[in-house]
């Protein structure tokens, strides 16, 4: 089949299985060009390994480190009428990667928050690896089935106490206008911290050491974001900052639990950046495509692989915490050479001038990236195996 993008609002509902494997293929090539890794991880489990930041976590671990991996991921496979998710495709083709590489890679698709699936990655650890030395919590999900009440609880991206107005862009038509969110109501702070926060990292970190699967010094990981004030209403200072705010109530937890094996668990707090999960949140867009414009200038643009790559090759041995005891990784994003004319230009930006101030076609063109379109050397006429298979799950 001939698969072309569909897009729905912030999301594509079709993917492509060589542009995806493309993808993955040019992560890689960014991490060989690094030269191998010294002093990292040798077998890690990344929890939501399929695309944005644990996607590439899992790329850099294997080829830089070259790290035995597992990752465990929530998406779609396709079938004869219908493409695959992007994570599926992308999983597919790391696995082939890994395995022409020598590497041991394992894939889990389902439930991450269940017992069930902790229970699947518990009995591969113990049949194939024995133990894990770094364990990655990067899922980013709407909703989460809690494992021991069956409750179910639904992530919102609202503003606490007021409203928040502000620019917002639409993506796909260019169109630069304002968006008012209504403040979080009744108990959307505690859902939001129920999917988002810290709980299930913990339960995952309990469930490994409760089996002794934990070697000594391991390291863990969850992913974080501050951004500048401007969204601070939505982000830091809104229902998802409050979940935030909790997996650093859980990293302090974690530490302590780790201290005896001589581990470590960290929040490093990342880059901005085109993923699935940011491109559904107001105003970030907006601010991303202007970031983008500004850091490409000063030649310090990342993407999620060199964020990753910068993980594992610089901060797993030299972390450089900040005063609450943070990896940086956003510290290119949040230097006042970069946001000053970031901020500058958010107060100018209109539609009319988007194009001047803004990397709109940058976004456009990351965005499409993330599931296999637009990537050169793909040959978007030719016929796709869409309900290809990741090795490792069949
Ligand atoms: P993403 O949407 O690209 O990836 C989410 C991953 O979680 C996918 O692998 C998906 O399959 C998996 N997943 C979702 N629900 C699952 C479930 N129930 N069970 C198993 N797997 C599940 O998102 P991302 O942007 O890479 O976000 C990852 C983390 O990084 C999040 O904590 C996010 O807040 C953080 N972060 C993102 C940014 C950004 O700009 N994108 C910046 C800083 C930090």
């Amino acid at each position: 089949m001939i698969v072309a993008p569909k897009i729905r609002g912030f999301i594509c509902t079709t993917a492509h299985p060589d542009g995806c494997a493309k993808h993955v293929a040019e992560q890689i090539a960014v991490v060989k060009n690094g030269g191998p890794i010294s002093g990292g991880p040798k077998k890690v489990l990344v929890i939501g390994s399929s695309t944005g930041y644990g996607l590439s976590s899992r790329i850099a671990a294997a080829f830089g480190n070259g790290a035995a991996t597992l990752g465990v991921f929530f998406e779609k496979p396709g079938d004869a009428e219908k493409s695959a998710t992007a994570g599926w495709y992308n999983s597919a083709a790391f696995e082939k990667e890994a395995a022409a590489a020598g590497l041991y890679a394992r894939s889990f698709n389902g439930d991450a928050f269940s017992d069930e699936m902790k229970a699947e990655v518990i009995a591969a650890i113990k049949a194939d690896l024995g133990q894990v030395d770094c364990v990655i919590y990067s899922l980013a999900s709407p909703r989460r089935t809690h494992p021991k009440t069956g409750g179910v609880f639904r992530s919102v991206l609202k503003p606490i106490g007021q409203s928040y107005t502000n620019k917002n862009l639409n993506t796909n038509t260019g169109v630069v206008d304002e968006v008012t969110i209504q403040p979080a109501e009744d108990d959307d702070v505690a859902q939001t911290v129920a999917v988002m926060g810290g709980e299930d990292w913990e339960m995952w970190l309990d469930a490994l050491l409760a089996e002794n699967l934990i070697a000594p010094g391991t390291q863990t990981f969850a992913y974080s974001y501050i951004g500048p004030e401007l969204t601070w209403p939505i982000y830091k200072n809104g229902t998802i900052g409050k979940a935030k705010e909790d997996l650093e109530r859980v990293q302090r937890v974690l530490d302590t639990k780790l201290a005896p094996l001589g581990g470590k668990a960290w929040v490093s707090v990342n880059k901005a950046l085109v993923t699935q999960a940011s491109s559904a949140i107001p105003v970030v867009p907006l601010y991303i495509s202007l970031l983008y414009k500004v850091m490409k200038a000063d030649g310090t643009h990342e993407d999620c692989i060199e964020q990753m790559d910068r993980l594992f090759r610089e901060r797993y041995t030299d972390p450089q915490p900040d005063e609450v005891g943070r990896i940086r990784l956003d510290d290119w994003e949040m230097e006042a050479r970069i946001q000053q004319p970031v901020i500058a230009n958010w107060h100018k930006v209109t539609t009319e001038n988007l194009l001047q101030l803004a990397d709109i076609e940058g976004y456009q063109s990351s965005f499409l990236r993330l599931f296999g379109f637009g990537l050169e050397g793909v040959d978007y006429d030719s016929d796709q195996d869409i309900a290809m298979k990741v090795p490792s799950i069949g």
